[in-house]
């Protein structure tokens, strides 16, 4: 891995001030593995809490709407998370995308709006088994990113790519590390030819999909794997470090 892995628990619609308390502990234990970057996206609720417990790991939000301030009855853009303490916002989760409706258009600008409130983007990729039995993960995946990343900013250092098959997507089951570097090497190949090596170098590829503790090691050292996503894990301060360490166990081999 060219920097050091990024491990990000995305805590979806989980969490009250009660969890405070597992943000704490990950905060303090990340102080104990400084070669693996740790970061949390809690629900919008928490962000300024955890922030404010934080002195450690990145925090960041799960969403955001692409525009301005404005009649959005509900919504919360970039530059309100950024206010509140985010550093980071994870966007184009293929939750959004089904619960949502969210397209690749709607997605790039939501990138768009991110990078212009200074935030850093985690733009979530992945393709359903139907697409994957048919053959066509690949052109599926290299397509979503096509029309997602970002035309009018350079990311610079302020993009990551998560790659996250549906189908592993809290089931339990996780790609081969075989499909997963093939996977991580197409997206690579994408992002040099969009932005020049120099660029792409910057940018990590994460893997996600039911990542644990006890599968942690062998995904992250596949080379080509910049650090992990993880959902359901990264709930429980005791499993999600338990993924830290093995970032961090991967990063010595
Ligand atoms: C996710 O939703 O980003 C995710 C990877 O979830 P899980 O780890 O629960 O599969």
């Amino acid at each position: 891995m060219a920097e050091r892995p990024y491990i990000v628990g995305n805590w979806k619609m989980n969490g009250t001030r009660a969890m405070l308390s597992e943000a704490r502990a990950i905060d303090r234990a990340a102080q104990r593995y400084m070669k693996v970057e740790v970061a949390v996206a809690p629900p919008y609720t928490l962000i300024h809490a955890v922030h404010k417990e934080a002195e450690q790991i990145g925090i960041g939000a799960q969403d955001c709407h692409s525009g301005a301030e404005g009649a959005h009855t509900g919504d919360i853009n970039a530059s309100m998370v950024a206010d509140a303490g985010a550093k980071f916002v994870i966007l184009g989760h293929s939750e959004r995308r089904q619960d949502h409706a969210e397209t690749n258009e709607l997605i790039n600008a939501k990138i768009e709006s991110a990078l212009e409130a200074g935030l850093r983007v985690i733009l979530c990729c992945g393709e359903s088994l139907e697409t994957r039995d048919a053959g066509e993960a690949e052109s599926f995946v290299l397509g979503q990113l096509r029309a997602a990343l970002p035309i009018f900013q350079d990311p610079a250092d302020r993009l990551t790519i998560a790659y996250e098959p549906i189908w592993a997507i809290g089931t339990g089951r996780t790609a081969t590390a075989e499909d997963i570097a093939a996977m991580h090497r197409a997206i690579r190949a994408l992002l040099d030819e969009t932005f020049g090596e120099d660029v792409s170098a910057k940018v990590r590829i994460l893997y996600g999909g039911s990542v644990k503790p006890d599968n942690a090691r062998e995904i992250l050292a596949v080379p080509e794997v910049g650090g992990a996503l993880v959902g359901g894990a990264s709930l429980s301060a005791e499993n999600f470090l338990g993924i830290v360490v093995g970032a961090s166990e991967a990063e010595e081999v």
